[in-house]
């Protein structure tokens, strides 16, 4: 009889509160060693895989998150591709929709799992909600059928639910429940069962090989808008030197205003080649340019559209197409096509 062997995951920890630990005198959390602090997580022996932990050097508060450290993990996953069925990236909650974004970006055609997670407490904590974030996340990793992994993408679990991580953003400080995907359904679904949703799920149909994308260009600025933002502030954002990239976060369904001097300064800005995607500034819905006269002359001068993808999407895509070095053209049909499940 063959006998099937476990699948194997690597725990790569970044920081993040998952791994810190108070210090009593101050009440500051603090970074910690987390290879010693999963020993005392007796849990993670009874699950049914082989787990590495792989930490960098020195785990990070995720607010502190920099390309680096993207190309960092990309290069820790690309390393060890061939020696593990799945990942798993602890990463501080602050980010980890930027960072799920940006390394669906960096990996190209993955067949294996990248599951970020992380916890709202530190895993010593009483009530923390790291082991059942770290428990479930490592079990949808190691998720297989006819010894193929379920998960062929780069997903977020947090509080039961584990999302596609391009489509998510951090709705909470405080709640466990501090992520939504509000275009886009769950992956999967935790209770007494796993239920994926499988329809909805990323294929390697093709079997290509894993490409790893690191050079990203970090000339780029997310501008909301305001109502009452002056001339003098709107020119001088759009005039910052080196710029190359604007997310513009609009009103509703991807309206501004139709005052000459906003248009006239962002068809400057296009004339310079700099690449203006319109997102929409609401938590769901999708940019629809053309659909009020407030968004016609956007369209007509050649913003871009964003269509329904996240901010945290939508700036972690810029700055892997400009890294990319595409020409405006070919940047415009790249920016609007789907390339990892991030937008319609
Ligand atoms: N400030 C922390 C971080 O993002 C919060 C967390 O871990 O959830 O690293």
């Amino acid at each position: 009889m063959i006998q099937e062997s476990k699948p194997s995951i690597l725990l790569i920890y970044t920081g993040g509160t998952i791994g810190m630990i108070k210090d009593y005198e101050t009440g500051v959390l603090k970074a910690f060693n987390f290879k010693k602090l999963l020993k005392n997580i007796p849990e993670l022996q009874l699950l049914d895989c082989k787990i590495d932990t792989i930490s960098f050097e020195e785990p990070i508060d995720s607010s502190n998150i920099q390309i680096e450290n993207w190309q960092n993990i990309a290069i820790i996953i690309q390393q060890n591709y061939d020696n593990f069925d799945g990942f798993v990236v602890l990463h501080g909650s602050d980010t980890m929709s930027y960072s799920s974004s940006a390394l669906s970006f960096m990996l190209e055609n993955l067949d294996k799992p990248v599951i970020f997670t992380g916890s709202q407490l530190p895993i010593g904590d009483l009530r923390t909600d790291a082991k059942e974030n770290l428990i479930t996340a490592i079990q949808l990793a190691s998720l297989q059928e006819n010894g193929d992994p379920v998960f062929k993408e780069v997903c977020l679990y947090f509080e039961y639910k584990l999302y596609r991580g391009n489509r998510t953003t951090k709705i909470s400080a405080e709640h466990f429940n501090a992520f939504a995907s509000p275009n886009f359904p769950e992956l999967a679904e935790s209770g007494v069962y796993l239920k994926v949703n499988k329809e909805l799920l990323l294929k390697n149909k093709e079997q290509k090989k894993l490409i790893v994308h690191t050079s990203f260009d970090d000339n780029v600025i997310i501008l909301k808008l305001y109502p009452g933002m002056n001339k003098m502030v709107f020119t001088s954002i759009l005039n910052t030197p080196n710029i190359k990239g604007i997310v513009l976060e609009t009103y509703g369904s991807g309206n501004a205003p139709t005052l000459n001097w906003f248009i006239s300064e962002l068809q400057n800005a296009i004339k310079k080649n700099i690449c203006v995607i319109n997102v929409t500034q609401c938590s769901g819905g999708s940019v629809n340019m053309g659909q009020y006269e407030t968004s016609t002359q956007l369209k007509n001068i050649g913003i871009i559209s964003g269509k329904d993808i996240t901010s945290e999407a939508a700036i972690t895509k810029l700055m892997y197409l400009l890294g990319q070095k595409l020409n405006c053209k070919m940047f415009k049909t790249a920016f609007e096509t789907p390339l990892r499940g991030e937008m319609l």
